[in-house]
C-alpha cells in the first residue's frame, strides 16, 4: 500500500523533500514492476483517451438506446443562453460529453470508475485550456489524483454499490480538485484541503441510477461534481480551510457509506430510480431488451 492516510503522505514528503506526485510514481513502478518510462507512457495513454472522450462527446451523436442520453454536452456547448462564464460552460459541457461517451459504450478511462469517468477529463481538459498546462504537468496531476483515490479506497470506498454516489462521483471530484490545486502550484496542505472540501460538499449523495443504467442521474452528476472540484480548488488555493482534517472527512465518507441503505447503493430500488417515471423507464428498457433477444424458434432456425 502507498499510504494509509493523507497525514502519512504529508509526513513522507516533509521527510524526503519529494514533490507530492513522486511517491505515487515510485509506488506505481514497484506495484506494476515496470520502468519509470513505462509508467509515464501508461499515463500518457490514459490522458489521450480522456481527451478523445471529451472530443467524441462534443462532436459525435451521443444518444443511448434507452433514450435517456441525448447530446447534453453539445447542448450546453452550443447554448445561446449564457448563465455561466465561457470557461465554466466549457467545464460543464466537457464533463457531460466525456460521461456520455461512457453511457453510449465508447472508450473512457474509469477514473476511478466508469460511472464517474467524465469528471477528470472535464476538469483537466478545461484547466489545460484555461491555464496552458503542459501534458507533463497534467500527468503529474494524474499521479496525485491516483494517490488520493488509493487513500479514499483504503479508508472508505470508490464504488457507488458500496458507498453511494458520494464515493463514486465524490471521489472523482476529490481526485480532480486535488490534481488541479497541485498543477496550479498549491501546497500539499492546500491539495488535501481541496479533497476535504469536496467530501464536505458531496457527503451523503446516494446512488440511484434509473433503470439500473449508468445514465440518469449519473451524467448530470459528473458535470456538477466537476463544478464542485473547480470551486473546492479555488477555495483551497485561497486559503479556505476544510476545518475538519481531510483524513477525518474520509472517515465520515466511509461511515455514511456503511450506514446508507442498500436501496441507495446502485440497486435502483430508491431515489430517482423508484419514482413513477423512473419505474416506467425501467419497464420500457426491460421490454426493449426482451425484444432484441433471439427467440427459441429463431435460434433453432439458425442452428438448423
Ligand atoms: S448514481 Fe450510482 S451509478 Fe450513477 S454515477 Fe452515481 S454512483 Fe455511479
Amino acid at each position: 500500500m502507498l499510504f494509509d492516510s493523507f497525514q502519512d503522505w504529508i509526513s513522507e514528503i516533509e521527510k524526503t523533500g519529494q514533490m507530492l506526485h513522486r511517491p505515487v510514481l515510485e509506488y506505481e513502478i514497484t506495484q506494476k514492476n515496470k520502468k519509470e518510462d513505462e509508467i509515464w507512457e501508461g499515463l500518457e495513454r490514459a490522458w489521450k483517451v480522456m481527451k478523445e472522450a471529451v472530443e467524441t462527446g462534443l462532436h459525435s451523436d451521443m444518444r443511448s438506446r434507452s433514450g435517456m442520453v441525448n447530446n447534453s454536452g453539445k447542448k450546453v456547448a452550443n447554448s445561446g443562453i449564457h448563465v455561466l462564464s465561457a470557461e465554466f460552460s466549457m467545464l460543464v459541457s466537457s464533463a457531460l460529453a466525456a460521461k456520455e461517451v461512457n453511457s453510449c459504450m465508447g472508450r473512457v478511462v474509469a477514473a476511478p470508475t466508469a460511472g464517474a469517468s467524465g469528471i477528470l477529463p472535464g476538469v483537466l481538459t478545461t484547466a489545460q485550456k484555461i491555464h496552458g498546462f503542459s501534458d507533463q504537468e497534467i500527468l503529474e496531476g494524474l499521479l496525485v489524483a491516483s494517490g488520493i483515490a488509493l487513500i479514499i479506497e483504503r479508508n472508505a470506498s470508490l464504488a457507488g454499490a458500496v458507498g453511494g454516489c458520494q464515493a463514486e462521483t465524490g471521489s472523482a471530484a476529490c481526485m480532480a480538485s486535488g490534481a488541479l490545486v497541485y498543477m496550479l502550484g498549491g501546497s500539499p496542505v492546500q491539495v488535501f484541503n481541496a479533497v476535504g472540501i469536496v467530501i464536505q460538499c458531496m457527503l451523503g449523495l446516494i446512488c440511484d441510477p434509473v433503470a439500473g443504467l449508468v445514465e440518469v442521474p449519473c451524467i448530470v452528476r459528473n458535470a456538477s461534481a466537476a463544478a464542485i472540484a473547480f470551486s473546492a480548488a479555488q477555495m483551497a488555493l485561497s486559503e479556505v480551510d476544510s476545518v475538519i482534517p481531510v483524513d477525518e472527512c474520509v472517515q465520515a465518507l466511509g461511515e455514511v457509506g456503511q450506514n446508507m441503505s442498500t436501496m441507495y447503493k446502485e440497486t435502483a430500488m430508491g431515489g430517482l430510480a423508484a419514482t413513477s417515471t423512473g419505474k416506467a423507464i425501467a419497464k420500457r428498457v426491460l421490454i426493449q431488451d426482451i425484444e432484441i433477444l433471439p427467440d427459441e424458434g429463431n435460434q433453432d432456425q439458425n442452428l438448423g
